[in-house]
């Protein structure tokens, strides 16, 4: 089983990127990639626990906005993580969210919500990337929501009165500097209509032209029209089709590999990376 999109305490995950490669040896996956928000600070914890039975795709998950504002998510796999323009990029990402942050905080607080920047930092994990999943839990601490889902139902969906964008590389730059530093790009479920405003099909040859090389199709955000759509895209635009689960310990109700990709498509776009970076024991 190939699960190629998940998290771990380095974004808004709650396993260790060790429990991650645990976990994923304990389900049956044989080829699992991490994909922390804007961050490979997973990489080298998850390198540790792989087993003979499983090899480890590094990634990242990079935030995104159009020049519409248009929020997508672009998992780079397979690429050079010492490269700098990409580390610079990732980095950041990540400034960009603490005053982001302190905005979603400030705007709760002048509606009379009883939470604190400190309170949302007292919930992210060390050296993790800080994203509204964390400020879900800092709501739940503080008694104001019961779990993540309800702060998002309530309070940060992307059309919430809360909600604060933050400064983020357009997707056609993202694929650039993944693909500059010799890795796959893959948008990430970009049909997921129920999390607010998605791109247009039309949108994709673009994308193609910056070096896109597969959509995630099979993915639980997308209904079974969305994948239908995506898949005609993929076709059209010979681009490689991925379906993942986007696990993330206990934050989401994800499953591990409950979405998985086809092996005959991993091995398509593996192929597409400049060196072969797959890690195995
Ligand atoms: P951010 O990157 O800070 O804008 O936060 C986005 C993250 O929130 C995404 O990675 C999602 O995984 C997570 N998210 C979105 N909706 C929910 C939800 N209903 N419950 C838990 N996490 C969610
Ligand atoms: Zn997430
Ligand atoms: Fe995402
Ligand atoms: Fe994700």
């Amino acid at each position: 089983m190939i699960d190629l999109h998940t998290h771990t305490t380095c974004s808004d995950g709650t396993d260790s990127p060790f429990a991650l490669v645990k976990k994923a040896l304990a389900t049956g996956v044989t080829t699992l990639a991490i994909t922390d928000h804007d961050s490979t600070a997973g990489w080298q914890e998850a390198i540790t626990a792989i087993q003979p039975q499983i090899e480890l795709v590094l990634g990242a998950e990079i935030s995104c906005l159009t020049d519409d504002g248009i929020s997508v998510h672009m998992l780079g796999l397979l690429f050079d993580g010492e490269n700098k323009q990409m580390q610079q990029m990732l980095s950041d990402s990540r400034d960009t969210r603490i005053p982001r942050m302190r905005k979603m905080v400030e705007l709760m607080q002048a509606d009379g919500i009883a939470i604190t920047l400190e309170d949302v930092y007292a919930a992210t994990p060390a050296g993790a990337t800080v994203g509204r999943p964390h400020l879900a839990d800092a709501l739940v601490a503080r008694g104001i929501v019961k779990h993540r889902d309800e702060a998002f139902v309530e309070l940060l969906s992307n059309g919430s009165k809360y909600y604060v964008t933050h400064a983020a590389p357009t997707p056609v730059d993202a694929i650039g500097v993944i693909r500059a530093s010799g890795g796959v790009a893959v948008i990430a479920h970009p049909f997921a209509s129920r999390r607010g405003e998605t791109i247009s099909a039309a949108t994709f040859s673009d994308l193609v032209i910056a070096g896109l090389n597969g959509i995630e199709v099979q993915h639980r955000d997308q209904n079974m029209e969305e994948q239908k759509t995506l898949t005609s895209i993929a076709q059209e635009l010979n681009l490689a089709i991925t379906g993942s689960s986007d696990y993330h310990g206990t934050g989401k109700l994800n499953a591990m590999a409950e979405n998985t990709t086809h092996p005959a498509q991993w091995e398509a776009l593996e192929a597409q990376a400049n060196a072969r970076r797959v890690v195995r024991v």
